[in-house]
């Protein structure tokens, strides 16, 4: 019987198929051969026993947290208390582009917003849609659980960036309390964590904050730019243009003639001096 593990406590795994549930232990072959079943692994079980006999190979892995087969990202992103950060936003587009997981961006706290402040969002909103980047607003509901449909999903973004209300509004019947509630009253730091898929709008989303900011050293800094994915339009007199120094570079010249967003190149030079470190 083949289903996906949602949750992983001790030596227990929880096997979702389709509508049953099953509680099963790993066989001791995967440590044989170095496999360690993880959350999200679609995996063959034997339900009258209850073992894991298979696990499937993974289309990827995050590490932190440990879970496989991640399809999508939400960047959970504050417009107001905290304040927009670009440079937080850029360096995790950069990182789940580079993980191969579909981005999307969901801005929050809109209604803190006076109509200067929500009109500069939206062409933030406008050019990261231009750049091909799926945008939401949070009220956007419907749209949200649409694509969420079928796909295993992340959430990122920063502490009070409306991560857990975001999950908790998407199902009531849902209370989650996350790391970024527990971060807020200042507890739950020694306590042992552990990932879990929660089924909604027919998806699945982890209840735990997808990447760390720190990750961005995982790319190396030839491969940094083709996070960038509207530097890719223009061309440089160099093939190895690094956008940066060089003479006749065509992504500098967009800069200049306002088709890139000056905070994207910005936060580009400010990452490639990270990567280069
Ligand atoms: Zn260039």
């Amino acid at each position: 019987m083949n289903g996906k593990i949602t949750r992983i406590i001790s030596n227990l795994y929880t096997v979702k198929c389709g509508e049953l549930v099953y509680g099963c232990r790993a066989r001791g072959k995967f440590r044989n051969i170095g496999i360690s079943p993880v959350v999200g692994d679609n995996v063959v079980i034997d339900p009258e026993e209850n073992y894991i006999l298979d696990v499937e190979p993974r289309r990827n892995e995050l590490k932190r947290p440990v879970i496989a087969n991640v399809d999508m990202c939400f960047i959970v992103t504050s417009t107001k208390k905290p304040d927009l950060d670009l440079v937080l936003l850029d360096k995790l587009l950069s990182i789940v582009i580079y993980n191969e997981i579909t981005p999307v961006i969901c801005f929050t706290k809109l209604d803190l917003l006076n109509e200067i402040e929500l009109e500069t969002i939206d062409n933030i909103k406008k050019y990261y849609e231009m750049i091909g980047i799926k945008c939401v607003y949070n009220s956007e509901k419907g749209l949200i659980k649409k694509l969420i449909e079928n796909k295993t999903v992340v959430l990122a973004g920063q502490t009070g960036a409306g991560k857990s209300s975001l999950i908790n509004s998407l199902d009531e019947s849902l209370h989650i309390e996350t790391n970024e509630i527990s971060e807020a009253l200042g507890r739950g730091k020694h306590t042992t964590r552990h990932v879990e898929l929660y089924e909604i709008a027919d998806g699945y989303i982890a209840d735990t904050p997808g990447f760390s900011a720190l990750d961005i050293n995982e790319i190396g800094k030839e491969e940094l730019k083709y996070t960038f994915p509207e530097f890719d339009k223009y061309d440089c007199r160099f093939r190895d243009c690094m956008h940066n120094k060089e003479n006749d570079c065509g992504v500098k010249k967009a800069v200049e003639e306002k088709l890139i967003l000056q905070s994207r190149y910005n936060n580009y030079l400010l990452f490639l001096e990270e990567v280069e470190k």
